[in-house]
């Protein structure tokens, strides 16, 4: 039995919102990182957070930056620059938690289990072998902000060479 990847049933930043001012994705606007949100990074195209709520260590969000829930809204620059975030992000995490595997997944609308439907995200998630066991240890991150918080210290670094090696300049976003 390995029936453990349920990504319908995920939690993860449990505020109620419709509006685009108050959504999640929208924190830190302006700014490429903040710790606050848990934004890892930010470009005119694409924002990467820390899941709050993590699923397993190190659980990321990755989001067009323009605030769009319709899949087929997605441009084809967005579009590229989602699935190069997702190959470049599966890498820093690989070279920090050194995962077995991941599971990447996208939730659309409130029936597939979004629980921000408004606002496009993919789900990163390192699995490790046996990782089924810690239910209880992952369980108890979501308690322990600090555990979000170093992780973000130990991913930042890269997201910002990432976003140098882009020459992204802060009149972009
Ligand atoms: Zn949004």
């Amino acid at each position: 039995m390995k029936n453990i990847w349920t990504p319908w049933r995920m939690e993860y930043i449990e505020k109620e919102t419709q509006d685009s001012d108050d959504c999640i994705f929208e924190a830190g606007k302006g700014k490429d990182h903040e710790k606050e949100s848990l934004l890892l990074y930010r470009d005119a195209l694409t924002v990467i957070f820390l899941n709050r709520f993590p699923y397993a260590n190190g659980h990321l969000l990755i989001a067009p930056t323009n605030h769009i829930s319709d899949i087929s809204g997605l441009q084809d620059a967005e579009n590229k620059a989602l699935f190069d975030m997702i190959r470049e992000s599966v890498a820093i995490l690989k070279k920090h938690k050194a995962p077995d595997g991941f599971n990447i997944g996208l939730n659309l609308g409130t029936v597939a289990g979004a629980g921000h439907p408004d606002h496009l995200h993919f789900h990163v998630v390192p699995r490790w072998e046996g990782d089924h066991n810690f239910m209880a240890v992952l369980a108890e991150v979501r308690t322990i902000p600090e555990h979000i918080e170093n992780t973000f210290d130990l991913l930042l670094p890269d997201f910002q060479e990432l976003l140098k090696s882009k020459g992204i300049h802060e009149s972009n976003y």
